[in-house]
């Protein structure tokens, strides 16, 4: 198993979106677990999205309509690309 920063992280990284949501399957599960076990880039991105992800909750705890937590789904996704680009 190759852990370069290629093909492979980008794909780990669209799952580590689906892993914080628990939207993989046990399967999946392992296999990410795996790769941010292996690879420090992904563990930190793994870590701030978390980070994100907490924020989020936290201050949507109160009041989450729709549209708010459409929105919050944008902002990740758009921190998500930005460390891609990284
Ligand atoms: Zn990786």
């Amino acid at each position: 198993m190759t852990h370069d920063s290629g093909d492979g992280c980008a794909d780990y990284l669209e799952r580590i979106v689906f892993f914080l949501d628990n939207e993989l399957d046990d399967a999946d599960c392992a296999q990410v677990q795996v790769h941010l076990d292996e690879c420090g880039p992904c563990l930190e991105k793994y870590d701030l999205q978390r980070t994100v992800k907490q924020i989020v909750a936290r201050s949507c705890s109160e009041r989450a309509p729709d549209e708010l937590r459409d929105r919050v789904r944008v902002q990740i996704r758009q921190v998500q690309f930005r460390l891609n680009e990284s």
